[in-house]
C-alpha cells in the first residue's frame, strides 16, 4: 500500500502537510457524498477506536505495568460544546506517536480495500450499505465534521512528544509536535452546519447508550446542570457477554452486534453461552443478515474477537470456527488460555481445538433452530451464506449430517412461497418405488431447470434438485446418501429408474434399441472419438439429443474451476444419447447423403453440448453448419 506523500514542510515549528493516500481520498469523498443515512455511526466508530486503544494499553501493561502508571483506570470521555459546535472523544489508552498518526490516519492498511472499491456500483443506497460493511473507522468523523483535530500521546513517551493532527478532508492533513500532558488520544470534530445536533448532550447520551452501552470501559460525560465540571458514567461499561443472559434485553444484543460487526443491520439470531467445568469459556455468537463483500476472498476479515479473562487479545481470531462458518461474528472469552497467546500459538493449542468443536456445534444448533422456528429468516441466511455453509459438507465429516439437514436446494417442485427445499422434504415426498435423490448441476438455475437430461424425470413427476453454484459439483461428488437414499446425478451414467420403470417402458426401450442399431452405429462412426458411445436415451422427451458423462468423469463446473486455476483438466468423452422418436433424429435416419448426415449428426452433438452449458470450441463453425441446414430447408419445396 502506498504511503502518504510529504508535500511541504510548513513554517510553524515542525508542522508538516501530508497528502492522504489515494484510497483514503476516495473513501472520504464517498462518505461525505453518499452516506446520508446513519450519520450517527461516526460516534460508534470513534468510541470503538477509543475502546481499542484502552484494550491495547491494558494488554501492553501486562508485560510493562509502568505504562499505565498513576492513571490506572482506563476510560473514555465525551465532551460537547453546542456553542462552538464541537464534540470531543477522549481516551487515556495507548495513544499514537507522530509517525503512527501519519500512518494510521492517512492510509488504509486493511486488505480488501481494492475489492471494496471494485464492488461499488454508483448506487447511493448500496454504497451506503457497503461503506457500513467495510467498517468506516476513523474517517467516518468527516461524515459530520468539516474539520477534525486529533491530539495524542503514546503511553510511555514523554509529555513533550505529543502530536497534533488536523484535516479539513480536502486531500491533505497536517501534523505537528505538541506538548500533550495527558496520555492517550482526543479527537475533536468541528461539526458541519447540518450536523450540529450532535453537539447536543442529550442526543449524545442516547447514542452512547445505543451503540456503546456494553463496551468494557466507562464512557463519561459532563453531569447535567449548569457549569458542572464533574463527569459521570453514562454507559453500563460492563462487557455484555460477561452478564447473565437473563439480564440482557434483545435490543442490547442487537446493539452489541452492530457495535462489534460495524453493521447497520440487525443480526438474524445469536447464541450466548457460558461453559463451566474442566474448561471455561464464554461465547456470544451472531448470525448476520447480510454477506460482507469479502466473503469469498481468501484474505477477507473473518473470525471472532478473542478475550482472555476479559482482556482483549485480538480481532479476527479465525481459529475458533471452521472456514465454512466464517460468516459468524462474535466474541469468545477464555479463562484457560495464556494472556500472551499469539496467532501462532492459537494454531497449536489443543484448548483452541476443543473450543472450536464446541462453538461449531453451537452455531449448527443455532442454525437448526432458526431453520425450524423462523424459516423466513433462515431463507435470508441461506441466500446470503448458503454457498459458504455448503463447503462444510466436504470439510467437516463429523458434522456432515447436521449440515446436510441445513442445506437447501432449488427444485423442480419448489413452490412460489418457498423457493427452496430441504432433503427431508424431498425424501418425504418421493414417489412410491423411487429410491434415488435426483439432481442436476448446471451453470445457472435456469440451465439446470431446462436440462434435457431431466425431461423424462419431469414427465414422470419426479422431483429433481437444481444445483447451480460454483462448488456444487465438487460438493455433490463427495456426497453419497441421505437417510439411506442414494444421490443420483441425472446427467451421468444410467438414469437408475429402478422400480419406477414399468414393463411397458422397458419393452418400448428394447424395441427402440433394436430398430435404431443401424442409426446409432452411423452416428458413432461419423462423430468418432468425440463420444464414447451413441445410445438410445431413456432421459429425453422433447430434445433430440443430450450428452451423458460416466459416473466418475469430471464435469463442466470442475473443469472451469481447474481452468480458472490455470490447470489442465483431463479430456472428457461423454456418451451421446438420442431421442429416436424426435422428428430431427427421424430426419437424420432418413438421410442418404453421407456428408449431410455427418453435418446433422455433428449439429446434434453441438446442440447437446450447448444445452449443458459447455462452450463450443469453434462457435462460428457451428453457426455455419446450422445455416447450411436452414438454407437447404428453405430451398426445399414446402410440404
Ligand atoms: P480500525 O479501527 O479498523 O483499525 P480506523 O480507521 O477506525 O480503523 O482507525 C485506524 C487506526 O488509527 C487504528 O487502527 C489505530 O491504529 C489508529 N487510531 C484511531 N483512533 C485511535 C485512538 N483513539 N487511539 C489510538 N489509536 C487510534
Ligand atoms: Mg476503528
Amino acid at each position: 500500500m502506498a504511503s502518504t506523500t510529504e508535500t511541504a514542510a510548513e513554517n510553524s515549528g515542525d508542522r508538516q502537510t501530508h497528502g492522504f493516500q489515494a484510497e483514503v481520498r476516495e473513501l472520504l469523498q464517498l462518505m461525505i457524498h453518499s452516506l446520508y443515512s446513519h450519520k450517527e455511526i461516526f460516534l460508534r466508530e470513534l468510541i470503538s477506536n477509543a475502546s481499542d486503544a484502552c484494550d491495547r494499553l491494558r494488554f501492553a501493561a501486562i508485560a510493562e505495568p509502568a505504562l499505565v502508571g498513576e492513571e490506572a483506570e482506563l476510560g473514555i470521555r465525551i465532551d460537547a460544546d453546542p456553542a462552538a459546535g464541537t464534540v470531543t472523544v477522549t481516551d487515556n489508552g495507548i495513544g499514537m506517536t507522530r509517525t503512527e498518526a501519519i500512518a494510521n490516519l492517512g492510509t488504509i492498511a486493511r486488505s480488501g480495500t481494492a475489492q471494496f472499491f471494485k464492488s461499488l456500483s454508483g448506487d447511493a443506497q448500496k454504497t451506503s450499505q457497503l461503506i457500513g460493511q467495510f467498517g468506516v473507522g476513523f474517517y467516518s468523523a468527516f461524515i459530520v465534521a468539516d474539520r477534525v483535530e486529533v491530539r495524542s500521546r503514546k503511553a510511555g513517551e514523554a509529555p513533550e512528544a505529543g502530536v497534533r493532527w488536523e484535516s479539513g478532508a480536502d486531500g491533505d492533513f497536517t501534523v505537528e509536535t505538541i506538548t500533550q500532558a495527558a496520555r492517550g488520544t482526543s479527537v475533536t470534530l468541528h461539526l458541519k452546519e447540518d450536523a450540529r445536533e450532535f453537539a447536543d448532550a442529550f442526543r449524545l447520551r442516547g447514542l452512547i447508550r445505543r451503540y456503546s452501552d456494553h463496551i468494557g470501559f466507562p464512557v463519561r460525560m459532563r453531569k447535567e446542570g449548569e457549569a458542572s465540571l464533574e463527569h459521570e458514567v453514562v454507559n453500563q461499561a460492563k462487557a455484555l457477554w460477561t452478564l447473565p443472559r437473563t439480564e440482557i434485553k434483545d435490543e442490547e444484543y442487537r446493539q452489541f452486534y452492530q457495535y462489534i460487526a460495524h453493521d447497520f443491520t440487525d443480526p438474524l439470531a445469536w447464541s450466548h453461552n457460558k461453559v463451566e467445568g474442566k474448561r471455561e469459556y464464554t461465547s456470544l455468537l451472531f448470525l448476520p443478515a447480510k454477506a460482507p463483500f469479502d466473503l469469498f476472498q481468501r484474505d477477507g476479515a473473518r473470525g471472532l474477537k478473542l478475550y482472555v479473562r476479559r482482556v482483549f487479545i485480538m480481532d479476527d481470531a479465525e481459529q475458533f470456527l471452521p472456514p465454512y462458518l466464517r460468516f459468524v461474528k462474535g466474541v469468545v472469552d477464555s479463562s484457560d488460555l495464556p494472556l500472551n497467546v499469539s496467532r501462532e500459538i492459537l494454531q497449536q493449542e489443543p484448548e483452541v481445538e476443543a473450543i472450536k468443536g464446541g462453538l461449531t456445534k453451537r452455531v449448527l444448533d443455532l442454525l437448526g433452530r432458526l431453520a425450524k422456528d423462523e424459516p423466513e429468516k433462515y431463507a435470508t441466511l441461506w441466500k446470503e451464506f448458503g454457498a459458504v455453509l455448503k463447503e462444510g459438507i466436504v470439510q467437516d465429516h463429523a458434522n456432515q449430517p447436521a449440515i446436510l439437514g441445513l442445506t437447501r436446494f432449488a427444485s423442480t417442485h419448489q413452490e412460489h412461497d418457498n423457493p427452496t427445499v430441504s432433503l427431508a422434504e424431498y425424501v418425504a415426498r418421493m414417489s412410491p418405488g423411487q429410491d434415488r435423490i435426483y439432481y442436476v448441476t448446471a451453470e445457472t438455475p435456469e440451465a439446470a431447470r431446462g436440462s434435457p437430461a431431466i425431461e423424462r424425470l419431469r414427465e414422470r413427476g419426479l422431483e429433481v434438485l437444481l444445483l447451480s453454484e460454483r462448488i456444487d459439483e465438487w460438493v455433490m461428488g463427495q456426497l453419497h446418501e441421505f437417510e439411506g437414499k442414494r444421490f443420483k446425478d441425472a446427467t451421468r451414467g444410467a438414469l437408475e429408474l429402478g422400480g419406477l420403470a414399468s414393463d411397458a417402458d422397458r419393452k418400448r426401450h428394447d424395441a427402440e434399441l433394436k430398430e435404431s442399431k443401424g442409426l446409432l452405429k452411423r452416428v458413432k462412426d461419423s462423430l468418432g472419438e468425440r463420444v464414447t458411445e451413441v445410445r438410445v436415451s431413456e432421459r429425453l422427451r422433447e430434445s433430440p439429443a443430450c450428452l451423458v458423462l460416466g459416473e466418475h468423469d469430471m464435469g463442466e463446473q470442475m473443469r472451469r474451476i481447474l481452468a480458472a486455476a490455470g490447470q489442465k483438466a483431463p479430456e472428457s468423452h461423454p456418451a451421446l444419447e438420442l431421442n429416436v422418436t424426435h422428428p430431427l433424429v427421424k430426419y437424420l435416419e432418413g438421410m442418404a447423403d453421407a456428408g449431410q448426415f455427418g453435418e446433422l449428426a455433428q449439429l446434434l452433438y453441438d446442440q447437446a453440448a450447448l444445452a449443458e452449458g459447455t462452450q463450443l470450441p469453434n462457435p462460428p463453425e457451428y453457426v455455419q453448419r446450422l445455416n447450411r441446414l436452414l438454407v437447404r430447408l428453405a430451398a426445399a419445396p414446402a410440404a
